[in-house]
C-alpha cells in the first residue's frame, strides 16, 4: 500500500520507540519522513534503520522541541530538504516522576516544555505549509494518564492534558482549511520509558487492562496511519484511547 505517497511527514521524538515505529510505518506507505530527535546519534541510526527497509524514506534531524526558534529553522530545512510537509506527528515527550511533595521546578518546565509547548512550537513551525496542503494531518500522542491522571505524574498528565485541550482548539482553528487534528492516548507501550517501571509496577498496570498486556510500538503506528490517511478526512479534534480497554 502506498497511501502516503508523495507526501512529507515529520515525526518528533522519532530516535526510538513509539517514535520511530510511527516514522517506519509512514515510510512503508510510501511518505519521505523527517526523524526527528533531541540527539543527532539516535535520529540518525532511526533513519539509518528505516532506510534499510525502505531507500530513501527517511532523513534525521537532531532538534530540542523545546526551542522555539530551533524548530522554526528546523521547518524552513525540512521544508527545502524534503518538500512541503503534510503530515505533522507530535510525539517527543519525556517523563521527571515524583510525588508532587518533591517534585522541582525544573522537573515540571522540562515535561511541559518538552511535551506540551513542543507541540505549540512544531505547529507554529509548520502551520501555513499545512494550511496550503490537500488533507494535512496533526496528530499529537498523548496518554491515558492525561485523561485519567496518576500519582507521581502531575507534570506529566499536566502536559498530556494539555496536549488533549491544545488539539481540540487547533482541530477547530484550521478545520477551515480541511487539516485535521487529533490526539492518540496509548495506555502502556513497550519502549524505554515503561522499561525503567519496576515489575511491581507492571504487574498491578496489567491488572488493570482488559486485554491483559501491554501494547506494542506498532498499534499506535496503527492508529497514527489510519488518523493520517485520507480516509480519516471526517475525523477531527478525537482523542483516540490505544490502551487495552484500560480506560474504557
Ligand atoms: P522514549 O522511548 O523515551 O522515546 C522518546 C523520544 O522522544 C526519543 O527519541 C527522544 O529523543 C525524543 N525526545 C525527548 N525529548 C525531546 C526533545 N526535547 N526534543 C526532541 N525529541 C525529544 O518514549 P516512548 O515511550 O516511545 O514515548 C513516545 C511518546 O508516547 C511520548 O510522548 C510519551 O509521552 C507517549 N506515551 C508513551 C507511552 C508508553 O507506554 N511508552 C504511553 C503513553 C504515552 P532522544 O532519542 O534523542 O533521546
Amino acid at each position: 500500500m502506498s497511501r502516503f505517497a508523495n507526501q512529507v511527514a515529520v515525526v518528533t521524538g522519532a530516535g526510538r520507540g513509539i517514535g520511530q515505529a510511527i516514522a517506519l510505518a509512514l515510510a512503508a506507505e510510501g511518505a519521505k519522513v523527517a526523524v526527528v530527535s533531541r540527539s543527532e546519534a539516535s535520529c540518525g541510526k532511526a533513519a539509518e534503520e528505516i532506510n534499510a527497509s525502505y531507500p530513501g524514506s527517511a532523513k534525521a534531524y537532531g532538534v530540542d522541541v523545546a526551542d522555539h526558534e530551533a524548530v522554526q529553522a528546523l521547518a524552513k530545512i525540512i521544508t527545502e530538504e524534503l518538500g512541503s510537509v503534510s503530515i505533522l506527528i507530535n510525539n517527543a515527550g519525556v517523563t521527571r516522576d515524583t510525588l508532587l511533595m518533591r517534585m522541582k521546578e525544573e522537573d515540571w518546565d522540562t515535561v511541559l516544555d518538552t511535551n506540551l509547548k513542543g507541540a505549540f512550537n512544531t505547529v507554529k513551525a509548520f502551520m501555513r505549509t499545512l494550511m496550503k496542503a490537500d488533507n494535512a494531518r496533526i496528530i499529537n500522542i498523548a496518554s491515558v494518564i492525561g485523561l485519567i491522571g496518576n500519582a507521581g505524574q502531575t507534570n506529566y498528565s499536566a502536559s498530556k492534558a494539555g496536549l488533549i485541550g491544545f488539539t481540540k482548539s487547533v482541530a477547530r482553528e484550521l478545520a477551515g482549511r480541511q487539516v485535521t487534528c487529533n490526539a492518540i492516548a496509548p495506555g502502556f507501550i513497550t519502549t524505554d520509558m515503561t522499561d525503567e517501571l519496576p515489575d511491581s509496577v507492571k504487574e498491578a498496570v496489567i491488572n488493570k487492562i482488559p486485554l491483559a498486556s501491554f501494547g506494542e510500538t506498532a498499534d499506535i503506528a496503527s492508529a497514527v496511519t489510519f488518523l493520517a490517511s485520507k480516509e480519516a478526512h471526517y475525523i477531527t479534534g478525537q482523542v483516540l484511547a490505544v490502551d487495552g480497554g484500560m480506560t474504557m
